[in-house]
């Protein structure tokens, strides 16, 4: 089972390295990005579960691209991590949308504590009855594999559709690309191309759109990949 991937913004290296071990052999998966752009460029680019956010960066610092983030509709967990430790800072952090504050150097175990417990707040709460989610006319068991298409007809989704539907919609509506869907689902240096991602989609499209030939819920993003709206898109 898949932990997270977290991205790591942090423009001093041998720091960057060392929070990356850290999380990566406790079963993360890490992407590192060492300015604001690149950060903000990795979230674009979806499939990130939290951000670890360095404040002092080059760039646009940590508070704004959070705030940008935020302006995007992405509510990605954000722990920000900083060598400033002034509650003017604290304020500004909170402000800019960021979950938790953590003040370096850090404790490991501190680290691991706050980020399983900012990935558990945003993955089960706030509760829901079930793990069901609407998929556009249909919806999906996430947990147990059931879906319902938009047609009413109970179906049992195989194992690569119901991975690329949680990406989707892990997105909350940002874009996937198709080469993040690929390594997610199918894993890397699998003899699969792009256009197996496509198919899929179209199959998808056949399952959960009310009319498969005018998709509304499972959108392409042209030069992107593919989003999943909760609501019809025009
Ligand atoms: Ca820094």
């Amino acid at each position: 089972m898949r932990r997270g991937r977290i991205l790591v913004v942090e423009d001093e290296l041998r720091i960057a390295g060392l929070v990356c071990d850290n999380l990566e052999r406790e079963g993360y998966t890490t992407v590192h990005a060492g300015e604001g752009e690149a950060a903000l460029r990795a979230m674009q680019d979806g499939g990130i579960d939290l951000v670890l956010l360095d404040v002092m960066l080059p760039g646009p610092d940590g508070f704004e691209v959070c705030s940008r983030m935020r302006e995007e509709g992405d509510h990605t967990p954000v722990l920000f991590l900083t060598a400033r430790d002034l509650p003017p800072d604290r304020v500004a952090g909170l402000m800019a949308g960021g979950d938790d504050y953590l003040v370096k150097p850090f404790h490991r175990e501190e680290l691991l504590a706050r980020i399983h417990a900012l990935l558990r707040r945003h993955k089960w709460g706030p509760a829901s009855p079930s793990d069901r989610a609407p998929i556009g006319g249909g919806w999906v068991d996430f947990r147990t594999a059931e879906a319902c298409t938009a047609q009413g007809s109970a179906i049992a989704l195989a194992e690569k559709e119901l991975g690329v539907l949680k990406l989707l919609s892990r997105a909350q509506g940002a874009s996937v690309s198709r080469n993040r869907i690929l390594d997610e689902v199918w894993g890397r240096g699998t003899e699969t191309t792009p256009r197996t991602v496509d198919n899929f989609i179209l199959k998808l499209r056949k399952q959960f759109e009310p009319r498969p030939g005018k998709p509304k819920f499972i959108v392409t993003v042209r030069g992107k990949g593919y989003r999943l709206l909760q609501a019809e898109a025009n």
